[in-house]
């Protein structure tokens, strides 16, 4: 547990909770009430403090808007049966945060920061998570470079921010997919295992021509060869063949989820043979043309798990088995919901109990 430490907490006297429309929560545009934050200064965090959310005011030559040093993580909150705040694998997050930063040059912030930041912010906004099927509380914490300096270096002064969101779910159907061939999100000795808002900048593009011809997201290749598969838009990616549950290994041009480690866990405790490989291109379509890939699915915290209804290889869409609510994603999925709200077993200890 944490102590209450010096955060210093000024709370809104004009709570926004009546003004939520709970039955329109949509994805990350209602904010909850309060939001954490912390400068990075004279070589030093400084005080943490909690304040109302709302805007910042920063010069337009802060070097994050310029030369990208800015970071993210997303993870989730859910209230359990007796309304205690349970927090996903929160200090995973953090310590991913920290592998980002280091990437970037930014730096590092202690675990017992985040994770007293988190809960103190958590703790003063719980009336802010819903409690709904497939609802949650979305919290993003974030960092950014604040100098106001034009010249190229790293900066030496950071914001790093954390505010929540209720939201719904973030698919509400099976996706279709194209394989990239072209474009790339990650290069070896990129950006790719850093969860750096770069990454999501430069993927836009790419995925809006997808978007154009009428897919849900990319399935990106790897940069030298585009024959192996890396990542399903912005989350992870798994095949499921039989008893094999196969997700491409993780490398520096692929971000290390959490939802994947927790999923590829779940299937090596329900028995499933787990390859964490290169997953060749050619191996998945030669399975589709088979009728032996059962299932493909995106794994991420926004998400969970997104089932992928069509896969696009050059020209030709492969449809996948429609009805896989008995198989290992519709199991997971499941169980994943019940497990972050209290329901399973948490025999890996992976919820994080906000007192
Ligand atoms: C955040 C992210 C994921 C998913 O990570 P989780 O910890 O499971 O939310 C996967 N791929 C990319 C590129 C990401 O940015």
């Amino acid at each position: 547990m944490i102590a209450t430490s010096n955060i210093e907490v000024s709370k809104t006297t004009q709570s926004r909770l009546n003004e939520v429309n709970w039955s329109d929560l949509g994805f990350g545009k209602i904010f909850s009430d309060h939001m954490a934050v912390v400068e990075y200064r004279d070589g030093k965090w400084h005080t943490p403090s909690i304040r109302p959310y709302g805007p910042m005011m920063f010069s337009p030559a802060i070097s994050a808007l310029h030369y990208g040093q800015a970071i993210f993580e997303g993870l989730k909150a859910y209230k359990n049966e007796n309304g205690e705040v349970l927090i996903f694998r929160p200090e995973k997050n953090a310590e991913r945060l920290n592998k980002s930063a280091q990437r970037m040059c930014m730096p590092d912030l202690p675990v017992e920061t985040f994770m007293e930041m988190l809960t103190q912010l958590v703790n003063l906004d719980n009336e802010w998570i819903p409690k709904g099927e497939g609802e949650s509380l979305y919290i993003r914490p974030h960092m950014f470079a604040i100098d106001e300096y034009v010249g190229v270096r790293p900066s030496e002064t950071y914001m790093f921010c954390i505010f929540t969101c209720p939201v719904g779910k973030y698919y509400t159907t099976e996706l279709n997919v194209k394989i990239e061939k072209s474009f790339t999100r990650a290069v070896k000795g990129g950006t790719g295992h850093a969860k750096a808002a770069g990454n999501y900048g430069a993927s836009l593009f790419p995925t809006q021509i997808a978007k154009d011809a009428g897919y849900d997201q990319l399935l990106w290749t790897d940069g030298q060869t585009h024959e192996y598969f890396e990542e399903s838009g912005t989350m992870n990616v798994v095949f499921l063949s039989g008893n094999n549950v196969m997700s491409p290994a993780l490398s520096d041009s692929i971000l290390d989820g959490v939802t994947r480690n927790s999923v590829l866990q779940v299937a090596r405790d329900w028995g499933y043979n787990v390859e964490e490989r290169k997953v060749s291109v050619k191996e998945i379509i030669d399975l589709l043309k088979a009728g032996k890939l059962d299932g493909a699915f995106g794994v991420g915290t926004a998400a969970t798990i997104a089932p992928i209804k069509t896969i696009n290889h050059e020209g030709t869409d492969y449809e996948l088995p429609r009805d896989n609510s008995a198989d290992f994603a519709g199991k997971v999925s499941t169980y994943m919901d019940r497990l972050k709200r209290g329901l399973e077993n948490d025999k890996h200890n992976w919820n994080y109990k906000v007192s």
